[in-house]
């Protein structure tokens, strides 16, 4: 018998077009007394399914869901003293409430870093429908990190490609390629 893959619940069963026109809405934690509130402004962009370690993700979810913003569409709009930074060494620096545990943004402080001046959010925290849905799927193979069964990730990626999900074992391609074209920028090597 084979079991039925869960992916992340925003993907299951099977991702939403995003809204024309879509004006953003409010992440929101979810602490039942005094949540925290991000509001966002417009469209998010890149939105993907990650299985890094690092990335928030709802209980029992194999991946967690991203996707970036301009960091000057996001502002937290309620009790942002119960953010707290969740590693301050990491390049991006996720903000975390202390009482729930829920990531509210990640943002990267680092001028030189390649998508400095984007923050990093989970869409699924937030109750407006029509945010663009997740393209990718990104470090695939990390999943084992978090203790899923190494002999299983056939059937997982299946699984994502059959969602539309191309997985990938680090970044999709184009945005492999944005860094690489900073990174060759930085150095001199590419001149525009
Ligand atoms: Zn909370
Ligand atoms: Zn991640």
């Amino acid at each position: 018998m084979t079991r039925k893959i869960s992916i992340h619940p925003a993907v299951d069963g099977g991702t939403k077009p995003a809204a024309a026109q879509f004006k953003g809405g409010t992440l929101t934690c979810q602490c039942a007394k005094n949540p925290v509130s991000v509001s966002i402004k417009g469209q998010c962009a890149h939105n993907h399914v990650c299985g890094c370690t690092k990335c928030w993700k709802p209980k029992g979810a194999l991946f967690s869901q991203v996707a970036v913003v301009p960091r000057d569409n996001l502002k937290v709009t309620a009790n942002e003293a119960k953010l707290a930074i969740v590693d301050p060494k990491a390049a991006i620096q996720r903000h975390a409430c202390k009482d729930c545990g829920v990531h509210l943004y990640g943002r990267i402080e680092n001028e030189k870093h390649p998508f400095f001046g984007l923050d990093f959010i989970h869409t699924e925290l937030s109750k407006e429908q029509g945010w663009a849905p997740p393209e990718f799927a990104a470090f695939v193979s990390s999943i084992i990190e978090s203790g899923a069964d190494p002999g299983n990730m056939q059937a997982v990626r299946s699984r994502l490609k059959a969602l539309g999900l191309e997985p990938y074992d680090c970044l999709s391609p184009a945005l492999m390629d944005a860094i690489a074209t900073h990174t060759a920028k930085s150095a001199g090597v590419l001149k525009r």
